[in-house]
Order: structure tokens, then sequence, then C-alpha cells
């Protein structure tokens, strides 16, 4: 007996310790929660989901997986508060914890009885068999309905999204009567007359026959549809089976263990199990489309709905407006700042470019004073000439008539020669005028044969004597150039003079200037050749040079102003030595056009 009590102590001991061990051991073990929805009572729940928390605790021993069962709202709840870290619950408050809450679904529930996890839930919307007056879900229209719950999924949302699609609204209805779980009690409104239609669950009419608690003919659903390998009657289109959902707030190691678990498990006693997660993308549709759950905003169309959706568009159009306005008055700024700088810049060149044509104006008149100047000794003499040629005849008239040895005749032809001397020395008094005045640059037709007259006439008026000028002209009568007369005639007296300056170691006789006038297409050349001292390649090529000179007087402008005259003119001025002979050649070359009738 004592044996027998030592045996039973030890094994209460032995008890003890394992029971103590297994509870510290449970203890020990982290506990997962699990909110699942327990739309048809927290019994019929349990019931369900028990053989998947103990599945899930023989997959991962180190954790203890609790169950809590909820309604549609407290679940909603408990996840706002994070008492789970998990959820189970249908497709369609799956979606509205993932916009909310950003849950994410990492298996989808598969039941052998469907093909596909993702079409797996839809509604029957049934009428009694003898309805002939309802065929199809449009028929619905002001007749009375019962339904399961307004959030219920395949007891009525399913459904809501078909009649709304054939215009039957909620508000279409006569009246909706939710008459809760378990769906039966919808059905049981149909038998009884109380409604015209009742939504049930897809398949639930097949079981409940299958199960001998209804005889299916008596019954009819509407707008059936033939869906691919399911199994049951259906109004409304398939959706996926329940999700089981990570939520943000769950750490992420164990969702992965989790979801491991959960794929890896075999099928639970009722048969189904767990499979890689369904996309509930329709399920999204079916919301918006009802603009209820994450929708509901939908239905707020006031301003102040669309800005509270929408701030952060307004917030960005605003940035993007601010930034264009920033960017156009920067830009605007920037334009009139360049502006700005350009218009002083221009302003810059043009009183840039009025100075040096003032200079140049200047330059030229003085080139031309100082052309007079040098021949101002000789024009002296020139002058005096038809004075004292007046002052002879003038004197010689005032003899005869005192004498009385005068004839009309006689005092006529006086008179004429004292005009004719008056004009000469008039006339050159009018060139060197007309030469020396100071005036701005004009452009007007001039011939050339007339221009290189007028300045060879004016040359030999200031000379005495004047060198020899030889011109050949082979111009066509009507051939023009456009300039100014003025400045040309500068150029050639300022041609002429340098020749005649190079000619000054030469007896006046062998003085002279040979003046070719020629026309090449477009071109006019006049050719100015002398047979002085010539030049070496040297001066040569420092000819147009401002301030080069040989002259010990010289101011070594005149050819550089020849120059820029000419290319004023859009022609050019050469040097050449001449093929034969000493001497030198300038030649201009100016665009020459047609005389026009
Ligand atoms: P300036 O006559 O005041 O010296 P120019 O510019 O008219 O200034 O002439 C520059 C130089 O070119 C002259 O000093 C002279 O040495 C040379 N030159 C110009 N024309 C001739 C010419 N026909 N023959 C020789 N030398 C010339």
């Amino acid at each position: 007996m004592s044996r027998l009590a030592s045996l039973a102590s030890r094994a209460l001991a032995i008890f003890v310790v394992l029971w103590l061990g297994l509870a510290q051991a449970r203890a020990e073990r982290s506990e997962v929660r699990i909110g699942v929805l327990a739309y048809q009572g927290e019994v019929a729940a349990a019931e369900d989901w028990t053989p998947l928390a103990a599945a899930l605790e023989l997959a991962l021993p180190g954790r203890q997986f609790v169950l809590r069962y909820f309604g549609l709202q407290e679940l909603w709840q408990a996840v706002a508060d994070q008492q789970v870290d998990f959820v189970i619950t249908h497709g369609g408050q799956y979606v509205a914890l993932e916009s909310r809450f950003g849950a994410s679904r990492i298996a989808t529930l598969e039941d052998p009885r469907f093909a596909s996890p993702g079409k797996a839930l839809g509604s029957a919307v049934v009428v009694r068999a003898e309805r002939q007056d309802i065929v199809n879900l449009a028929d619905l229209a002001g007749k009375r309905l019962a339904a399961v719950a307004p959030d219920a999924f395949g007891g009525y949302l399913a459904a809501l999204r078909e009649l709304d699609e054939v215009g039957v609204g909620p508000g279409d209805l006569a009246t909706i009567d939710f008459t809760g779980f378990p769906m039966q009690k919808a059905l049981q409104e149909l038998t009884e007359g109380r409604v015209d239609a009742a939504v049930l669950r897809a398949c639930m009419l097949e079981e409940l026959a299958a199960a001998g608690s209804i005889d299916a003919t008596a019954f009819r659903v509407l707008s059936s549809r033939a869906e691919n390998g399911f199994p049951c009657q259906l109004s409304s289109r398939l959706y996926p089976d329940w999700p089981f959902v990570s939520l943000h707030h769950t750490d992420r190691a164990l969702a992965k263990e989790v979801a491991t678990a959960l794929l890896g498990m075999a099928p639970l006693p009722d048969g189904v199990a767990w499979t890689v997660p369904a996309d509930y993308q329709d399920v999204h549709a079916l919301y918006r489309e009802l603009k209820i759950g994450p929708y509901a905003y939908l239905r707020d169309t006031t301003l102040l709905a669309w800005l509270k959706r929408l701030w952060w568009v307004f917030v960005g159009l605003f940035l993007i407006f601010a930034a264009g306005v920033v960017h156009a008055v920067r830009v605007e700024h920037q334009v009139a700042a360049r502006t700005e700088a350009l218009r002083k810049a221009l302003a810059e060149r043009d009183a840039a470019q009025a100075r040096i044509q003032a200079q140049q104006q200047e330059a030229e008149h003085l080139s031309r004073l100082s052309i007079l100047g040098e021949l101002s000794s000789t024009l002296a003499h020139e002058l005096t000439q038809p004075l004292a040629s007046i002052a002879n005849f003038a004197h010689s008239m005032v003899r005869r008539l005192d004498s009385g040895r005068y004839t009309p005749e006689l005092l006529a032809g006086a008179s004429r020669d004292i005009a004719s001397e008056a004009e000469r020395a008039g006339g050159i008094v009018q060139r060197i005028r007309s030469f020396s005045k100071k005036r701005v640059a004009i452009r007007q037709d001039c011939a050339p044969d007339e221009l290189v007259d007028e300045a060879v006439a004016l040359f030999c008026s200031m000379l005495a004597p004047p060198p020899e000028f030889k011109i050949v002209s082979d111009l066509p009568p009507a051939t023009l150039i456009e300039g100014d007369p003025l400045q040309l005639q500068q150029v050639l007296l300022n041609l002429f003079k340098n020749a005649w300056d190079a000619m000054q170691a030469l007896p006046s006789a062998q003085r002279r200037i040979d003046l070719e006038i020629r026309r090449y297409d477009s071109r006019c050349t006049i050719r100015v050749r002398d047979y002085g001292c010539g030049l070496d390649d040297a001066q040569m090529a420092s000819l147009f040079e401002a301030f080069f000179t040989t002259k010990p007087d010289g101011l070594g402008l005149g050819l550089s102003i020849c120059k820029s005259i000419i290319e004023a003119h859009a022609g050019r001025l050469v040097a050449s030595r001449p093929d034969k002979g000493p001497g030198m050649c300038f030649t201009v070359h100016l665009p020459a056009h047609e005389r026009t009738a």
C-alpha cells in the first residue's frame, strides 16, 4: 500500500512538474492575436476557425495563436486600436481596411468546391418560383427585398452592385428588410410572402436543398448566370474568397512566418486551405461603383468635399501655378533687364557710330582743306591771271575812252573779255568753295566721265602749269555709279595730288597723268597712272595705313581716307606698279549700273 502510495505521489509530482513546465512553456510563447469576422456569432466562428489556430501553432511552435471574434464594426475598431495582429474577414471589409489602415493580404482562403479562390463569393437573388412577374433583376424596381445586413458581402452588396447596374438602386425598391444572421431568415421572409425577393450568399440555396431544409424547385434565381467551374446558381459576378490579412503594425517577420505556415498548411478538416493572395481589385470596383465603404466620399459632391478629398491636387496645382508665375516673373524680369542692356548697348553703339562718322567727316573735310592748302600757292597765281587780264582790259578801255579812240565794237569786245575772265575766276572760286565745304555724305547717281572731268578741271585750275592729263574712256554712255560726287572727287584729287608730288623731280613738260575709265560687267574702274618716283615693296605694303608718309610735310592720311571712302561705296582702291615704265597706278573699283529711262 505504501508502495502504491509512493508511486501515486511520484506520479503526481511528475504530473505537477510537467503541468508547471507546460504552463511555463505556454507563458513563454509569444501571443499572436487573430481577429475574425464572426458574422454568424462567436460559436459558429469558433467552430470554423479553431482548427486553423491549432494548425498554426503546430506549424509555428514558438507562437500561441489566440482567436478573437468580432462583428464588422467591432473588428474595425479592434484594428484601429491595434488589438489584433491579423484579421480574417471578407473581401469587402479587407479592401476597406486596406484603404484606411494599409492592411495587406498574405493569403486567400481556398475552398475545394470552387475552381478558383479568386471567384468564390457571390449573391443569388431568389424569388418564389411562381412569381412570373419577376424574371430578372430589373423587375425588382418597386418590389420588397430581404437581405442579411447593409454590410453583408454575399448577402447584400454583391447583389446590390448588379441591381445598381440595371438601374435599380436601393431607393428604387419598395422596402429593404435586413433580417440579420442566420441567412435563412431572409429566405423565411420570402417563403412567408413578406418580401418579393431575398438576397442569399451564392450556394446557400443549394446547401439548404442538399440538407433537405427546403425544396429547391420552390425558388428561382433571378438573372442567373453561369460561371465556369462554379457549382451554384448566381445573380452576381464572383469575388475572391476571404483573405488572411496582415496589418500595418504587424511585425514583418511574424507576417512572413504566418504566410509561409498558411501556404504550407494541409487542408483543414472542412477541406479549406490557404493559397497565394487573390486580386481584390474587383471588390474595390464594387465599393467604388456603389460609392460606399472607402469610396463613400464619392457621394459627397460638394465643393468642400472635393477640396477635402483632392486638397493635395489643389495644393499641387497651386504650387505648379506659383512656380509658373515665379518663373514667368523671373523670365520677364530677365527679358526686361536684357532688353534694357541691349538698348543701352545699341544706344552706345549708335553714339559711337555717330562720333566715328562725325570724325570721319571732319577728317575728310580736313583732307580736302589740306589738298587745297598744298595747292594754294599756285591757286593764288591762277586767280591773279584772270584778275590781271580784267584789270588790263579795264585800263585799256579807260585809256581809249580818254583819247577818244574807241568804237562800240572795241568796247563790246573788251567787255566780253572782262566778263569771260571774271567768269573764269568765279568758276575757280566756286569750285574751291564747293570742294571745301563741310557737309554730310549723300548718295546719288553720278556719271563717272563727268566726275573725272570735273576733278581734272578743278585740279588743273589750281596748278600752273598743270600736268598733262591723258584720258581714255570706253564707258557705255548710260553707265552710272551711285555715290557722293564730292567724296569721289576728293578721292580723285588726292590721287592726282599724290601723282603730282611723285613727279616733282621731273621737268614740268614730262609730268603726265594717264586716266583710264572702263566698264567690266557690273563694275566701273578709274585708273590713275603717273610717271613719278614710284614705291618700293616695303612702302607699297604700308601705303594705305594711316600716318604713313614719305613727305616731310605729309600727314599720311590721304590714302587711308580715300580707301575708306571707296569701301563705303562698296568698292575697292588698289595700288599697283605699271606693267611698263616708272610711276604708280591707283585703281578705283566701284559698282556700276545702267541709267534707267
Ligand atoms: P601724304 O600725301 O600726306 O603723305 P597719303 O596717304 O596721300 O599721305 O600718301 C601716303 C604716302 O604714299 C605718300 O607719302 C607717298 O610716299 C606714297 N604715295 C602715294 N601716292 C604715290 C604715288 N603716286 N607715287 C609714289 N608714292 C606715292
